[in-house]
């Protein structure tokens, strides 16, 4: 997804460039008035990639947003009604931290950590 959004990017920048030189070349004596077309042409096919690469871009980070949603999702459950060991505090899914790639619950009120494949046993 992001390499789409990249080559496009970088489609678009030669567009524009070799557009840019086609209209100043129309303008010159050796030129043809029809670089100017050509040149027109380039540049709004320059400006539609960069839009089309700006669609992948954001498409890219929807991706990303659902796939953070879908890994915070289970730890809300699970902590749904899920209360501190130590002080009996509530703990909530802003209390669960990846720590060595395990997901581990800190107690924001005695700082107590659990890990969450204890949980059923709470
Ligand atoms: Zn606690």
């Amino acid at each position: 997804m992001k390499t789409g959004s990249i080559i496009s990017y970088i489609l678009a920048a030669i567009f524009i460039v070799l557009s840019f030189l086609f209209i100043l070349g129309s303008f010159s004596p050796d030129g043809s008035p029809s670089w100017l077309v050509i040149g027109i042409i380039g540049l709004i096919l320059g400006f539609a990639l960069i839009f089309a690469g700006v669609r992948l871009a954001a498409k890219a980070k929807d991706l990303a947003a659902t796939y953070t949603l879908n890994v915070d999702l289970p730890g809300n459950v699970q902590l749904d009604t899920v209360t501190c060991k130590a002080c009996g505090s509530p703990l909530d899914s802003s209390d669960v931290k990846i720590i060595n790639g395990a997901p581990m619950v800190e107690c924001h009120s005695c700082g107590t950590t659990y890990q969450l494949t204890e949980e059923p046993k709470w």
